[in-house]
C-alpha cells in the first residue's frame, strides 16, 4: 500500500512536471536537459529532525534534477531577530535565547546524523557559524546598537545552521547533496532589511555555480550578498522568492512551494468552513488573492517565474495525497463565475470630503503624495463621478498616522474649506471577489450585492478595476462572516 502511494505520488509528480516541460523552454528552443525542479520548504516543514527526514522523502521521490530551498526551522528567525533586540539593550536574555538556538540546532543534528567522519565534520561547521553568531551578538551588547545590517547577518545563521544540517543528512541518507550559501549566487543592493535583487549578475553567478554542483542542491532561501558583499536577506518569508529567482535562473519546469495548507483556498477556511482547495489559478489570480490576504504566497515571489512563465504549485508537507494549487500563466476551464473570495480584517476608510474638490485637478494627488510621504499604504480607493469626496482603505494600525498626514498636508485647503471634513472609520473588512471568469459576465455583480442584502450586510465602499476580474467592497468587521459565507454559498457553494 505504502509502495502503491509512492509509486503514484511519484507518477503525480513527474507528469504535472512534465507536462509543464512542454518539451520546449520558454525561449523556444529544445529542452534535452531532463526535467528541472526547484522545491522550497518553508520553516513548519523543516520544523524538526522528523519533519526534515519527511522533506528528504519528499525530495528524493523522484529523480529530476532538483534545487531545494530551506528556510530556517521553525521559530529560529524570530528568535534570532529576538536575541539581537536583547543584546542591543543590554538585556543578558540574548544569552539563553542563542543558546536556544544552539541547542536545538546541535540537538537536530544528533538525531539525523550518525556516521563519521560526517557528523564531526558538520559538527565543527555548525559549532564555528553559532560561534560567530555569539560573536556578533556580544558585538551588539558592547555597541548597543544593531543596525539593519547587523540584523540581516545575524538572521542569515538561521537558514545556514539549517541548510548546513539538511545536506549533511541527505548525504548519511544516501543522496548525493551539497550545501549551497546563497549569499554566493544572489546579489542585492544595500537596502538591508530588504534588498532589492540585481537579476543580470544574480542569474550569472547562478549558472555559474551550478555548473558545479553535485547531486541535488540544498540552498539558504532568504539570504543574498550585497555588492560590497555585505550579508542582505530578501525580506520577511522572503525564502519563496529565493525559490522563484532560482528556478527562474536555471529555467526550471516547475517551482514547488511546500507550505503546511493543502493550496490556495476559496476563502479563509477559518471563517467559511466549506472553502475549498482552488486546483488551478492564473497569475493574476494568485496576484490578486494572494495580495488581498490569502497568505500562501507573495505576490512579489511570482515576478520571476512568470517573466520565465513557469509554473508554481503550492503543496502540504503533511498531506501528499494533495495535488495543490498549480499557478500558470494559461486559461482555467472553470465552472464557476468566480475564482475565490479574499478578505482582510482591520482595515481603515479614511474618507476626505470637500465641495472644493469637485472640479479641481490636482486634489486627489494631492491626497495621495501626502499618504506616500507618510508611508501609508493604500489598498483600495473609490471616488464617484461627483467628485465631492475620496475614499480610500488602508491597514487600521496606519489609520492615525495617515489622518495626522492629510491634516498636515491639506491644511491650507482645510483652512480655505475647500476641504470640509476628514473621516476615519475603523473595525472594518475588506472582501475581494476575484477570477478570470468575472470579465464580461452580466449580473455578475447583481447576484453579490443581492447576497449579501439578503443578509442585511451594509456596504461602505465598492471599487472595480476595470479589467472586471476585482470587485472589493468594505463592510463592517462584525459583518465578516456573514458576508463571506452568503457570497461563498452564491458563487461557489
Ligand atoms: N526565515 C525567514 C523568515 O522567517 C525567511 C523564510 O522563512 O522565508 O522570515
Amino acid at each position: 500500500m505504502a509502495l502503491l502511494w509512492r509509486f503514484s505520488l511519484l507518477y503525480a509528480n513527474t507528469w504535472l512536471c512534465y507536462i509543464y516541460a512542454n518539451i520546449e523552454t520558454p525561449t523556444g528552443e529544445s529542452n534535452n536537459r531532463g526535467i528541472m525542479k526547484v522545491l522550497k520548504f518553508g520553516g513548519s516543514s523543516v520544523a524538526d529532525s522528523e519533519k526534515i527526514k519527511k522533506v528528504v522523502d519528499i525530495v528524493t521521490l523522484s529523480t529530476e534534477n532538483k534545487f531545494v530551498i530551506l528556510s530556517a526551522m521553525k521559530g529560529i528567525t524570530n528568535a534570532l531577530i529576538a536575541s539581537a533586540k536583547k543584546a542591543e539593550v543590554g538585556d543578558a536574555v540574548y544569552k539563553e535565547l542563542a543558546g536556544e538556538v544552539r541547542e536545538r540546532t546541535l540537538a537536530t543534528l544528533g538525531e539525523l546524523v550518525k556516521s563519521e567522519p560526517l557528523l564531526a565534520e558538520t559538527q565543527r561547521s555548525v559549532e564555528a557559524m553559532l560561534n560567530e553568531y555569539h560573536d556578533i551578538l556580544h558585538g551588539v551588547e558592547l555597541i548597543r546598537e544593531c543596525s539593519l545590517r547587523s540584523m540581516d547577518l545575524i538572521m542569515s545563521f538561521g537558514e545556514r545552521l539549517n541548510c548546513t544540517v539538511a545536506a549533511a543528512y541527505m548525504n548519511e541518507a544516501g543522496h548525493k547533496a551539497e550545501f549551497i550559501d546563497a549569499r554566493e549566487i544572489i546579489r542585492t543592493d544595500s537596502s538591508f532589511g530588504k534588498g532589492s535583487v540585481e537579476f543580470d549578475i544574480t542569474y550569472e553567478l547562478i549558472e555559474k555555480r551550478v555548473k558545479s554542483m553535485e547531486g541535488v542542491g540544498i540552498i539558504t532561501g532568504f539570504i543574498a550578498n550585497s555588492d560590497e558583499g555585505y550579508t542582505t536577506t530578501l525580506g520577511r518569508n522572503g525564502s519563496d522568492y529565493t525559490a522563484s529567482i532560482i528556478a527562474a535562473a536555471v529555467d526550471a519546469d516547475c517551482c514547488e512551494i511546500w507550505t503546511d495548507v493543502d493550496g490556495v483556498l476559496t476563502a479563509d477556511p477559518r471563517v467559511v468552513s466549506t472553502a475549498k482547495v482552488i486546483d488551478r489559478l492564473s497569475i493574476e489570480e494568485a496576484m490578486e488573492l494572494s495580495y488581498f490576504g490569502a497568505e500562501v504566497i507573495h505576490p512579489s515571489t511570482l515576478i520571476p517565474t512568470v517573466e520565465k512563465d513557469i509554473p508554481v504549485i503550492i503543496r502540504n508537507t503533511m498531506n501528499l495525497d494533495a495535488p495543490g494549487t498549480v499557478i500558470a500563466d494559461e486559461k482555467t476551464n472553470r465552472d464557476t463565475s468566480i475564482t475565490g473570495i479574499a478578505s482582510i480584517d482591520n482595515v481603515a476608510l479614511i474618507n476626505v470630503i470637500g465641495n472644493g474638490m469637485v472640479g479641481m485637478p490636482g486634489a486627489a494627488s494631492r491626497i495621495f503624495c501626502s499618504l506616500a510621504d507618510g508611508d501609508i499604504n493604500i489598498i483600495m480607493i473609490s471616488q464617484a463621478s461627483s467628485e465631492h469626496s475620496i475614499c480610500m482603505v488602508c491597514r487600521q494600525e496606519e489609520a492615525g498616522r495617515a489622518r495626522a498626514c492629510l491634516e498636515k498636508d491639506l491644511a491650507d485647503a482645510i483652512a480655505a474649506k475647500s476641504i470640509q471634513k476628514i473621516e476615519v472609520r475603523e473595525d472594518l473588512e475588506l472582501i475581494a471577489v476575484i477570477g478570470e471568469n468575472m470579465k464580461g459576465q452580466v449580473g455578475l455583480s447583481g447576484r453579490l450585492f443581492s447576497s449579501l442584502g439578503k443578509k442585511d450586510v451594509n456596504i461602505l465602499a465598492i471599487a472595480q478595476g476595470s479589467t472586471e476580474k476585482n470587485i472589493s467592497l468594505v463592510i463592517e468587521k462584525a459583518q465578516r462572516e456573514t458576508a463571506l459565507n452568503a457570497i461563498h454559498e452564491t458563487f461557489l457553494g
